[in-house]
């Protein structure tokens, strides 16, 4: 990895770039995931690098949903694994969930590569998506295919950085949908059951902290979080954050200004 000095007004920005880069170095990532990583960063530019309160609240109700699922799922692409695959694990096994690697531009060497990765952190853990034996109706071969014992079975199903299509067939699968997504624009944002818009380096870690509080929570109260949250209002609320981000800095003028307002 190229060295990045901690200096660099960037630096974080820089760190998962290089993430991203060394996974398609070791085959984890596919090309196509650099550019959704680019895509990534400019939104999560204009939201100011931080979780906002709509990211926050979708947090909640996600988790809520999770904690009350009977065979929650988290799946995990090239892009997830390069860059969180040690906070993947930790909240699969905090929220008692499966993981499956599940992957759109599928090859075995990716799927083996990823696996690999994931083991470096946990060697024991359960890794579903290495021999997947269903598809997904609607979505044609490679890009359909998942395990019987995960995604297949599953009633809850996070997937991050997800392609819209593929969110779509999930939801029409009956399957209740929680992606991770910083374009609130995109296909999967506007289709799945939960969106949370953040990025993902930010939004396990918080995942994984809230899960830990709120396994204590009772059945009602989980369901009531679920019950109050309306993900339309979300992202609304999401667009009118960048609006008026966008408003604030255009007034205040952000000409050679070095640090922005959040
Ligand atoms: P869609 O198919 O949903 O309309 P798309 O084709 O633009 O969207 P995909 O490549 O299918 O996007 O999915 C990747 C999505 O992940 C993009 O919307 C991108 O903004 C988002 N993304 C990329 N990096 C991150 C990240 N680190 N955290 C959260 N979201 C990210
Ligand atoms: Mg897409």
């Amino acid at each position: 990895m190229v060295e990045i000095p901690k200096s660099h007004p960037r630096y974080w920005s820089l760190y998962y770039r290089e993430k991203i880069i060394e996974g398609m170095e070791k085959g984890i990532t596919a090309k196509a995931g650099l550019i959704a990583h680019g895509r990534g960063e400019a939104f999560d530019y204009i939201i100011g690098e931080r979780t906002i309160e709509p990211a926050e609240r979708a947090m909640k109700a996600a988790v809520a949903k999770l904690l009350l699922a009977e065979h929650p799922v988290i799946s995990v692409n090239g892009n997830v694994a390069a860059l969180v695959p040690k906070e993947t694990i930790e909240l699969a096994k905090t929220l008692n969930a499966k993981l499956e690697i599940n992957l759109f531009y599928r090859t075995e060497e990716r799927v083996r590569a990823i696996a690999e990765e994931l083991r470096k952190y946990d060697p024991e853990i359960e890794l579903l998506g290495i021999n997947p034996t269903k598809r997904i109706p609607g979505l044609e071969h490679e890009r359909g295919k998942v395990d019987e014992k995960g995604i297949w079975r599953a009633d809850v199903v996070v997937v991050p950085l997800e392609d819209g299509d593929r969110t779509e067939a999930l939801v029409g699968m009956g399957k209740f949908v929680i992606t991770i997504d910083l374009n609130p624009l995109s296909r999967s944002a506007r289709m799945a059951d939960i969106t949370i818009v953040d990025n993902i380096v930010r939004a396990y870690p918080r995942m994984t902290e809230l899960a830990r509080k709120m396994k204590d929570y009772s059945r009602e109260e989980l369901l009531k979080i679920l019950e109050e949250y309306d993900n339309g209002k979300t992202l609304s609320d999401v667009l009118v954050h960048m609006r008026d981000r966008l408003t604030q800095l255009a007034e205040e003028g952000i000409w050679r200004k070095k640090e922005l307002e959040s």
